[in-house]
């Protein structure tokens, strides 16, 4: 009961003049469950770009690879524009997260602020996948990019504009986590609704591993 009651004043329903007892539980939850959402959805909307500008150019998906301990991939039995799928995964893999996130924050619906540190890591994620890792040796998609004919400054510039739009959809949300003046106060249903989230897809996953 005590814990209950705790835990209701920490979702701001209490008396605000009570003292703060916030449920450090939830919000732990919320933040480890919408990181590793944002590492996993990264890379299931990323692969939905390469897939999509494949059948958008007359290829073949053989397989997708998706599994939330090692990185994507798919792998094409036929693709007569590789250039055109290759830019597939970066490009839907940035702009369709956050055109949902804008959207879901214009109605205000609920968890906006999920959405938006998702578009945000996806932002990170794939300008520090083109922008940086075009520098390493063999890397998949920036190396498939360049040895079709992008240049590496597009890609570098593409990094360039990624990396720090994230940053910018990540500022002011630490509220909405529970930092700062929040106090360890976040909304319970969001976080649970995160996590059951996160297993369903990890779920998925797991039974469809193609390896
Ligand atoms: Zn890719």
């Amino acid at each position: 009961m005590e814990e209950s009651r705790k835990c209701d004043q920490a979702n701001g329903r209490a008396d605000p003049s009570q003292p703060d007892t916030p449920c450090r539980f939830f919000q732990v939850l919320l933040i480890a469950s919408t990181f590793a959402l944002s590492w996993v959805g990264m890379m299931v909307v990323h692969e939905f770009g390469h897939v999509l500008f494949a059948w958008a150019s007359g290829g073949m998906v053989a397989r997708v690879v998706l599994s939330p301990l090692e990185f994507s991939r798919t792998d094409l039995q036929k693709n007569p524009h590789p250039l055109f799928v290759a830019w597939g995964g970066a490009l839907v893999g940035t702009v369709l997260p956050l055109g949902i996130s804008l959207l879901w924050r214009a109605f205000r619906w609920p968890a906006w602020y999920v959405l938006q540190f998702f578009a945000g890591f996806c932002l990170v994620a794939n300008g520090v996948y083109l922008g940086v890792v075009s520098f390493m040796a063999n890397a998949a998609d920036p190396a498939d990019l360049m040895r079709e004919g992008a240049p590496q400054w597009v890609l570098v510039l593409f990094g360039l504009v990624a990396f720090p739009s994230g940053l910018f959809l990540w500022n002011r949300l630490g509220t909405h986590f529970g930092l700062s003046e929040a106090r360890g106060r976040v909304d319970r249903r969001v976080a649970i609704a995160v996590f059951f989230v996160l297993v369903a897809i990890v779920a998925a996953e797991i039974l469809t591993y193609a390896g």
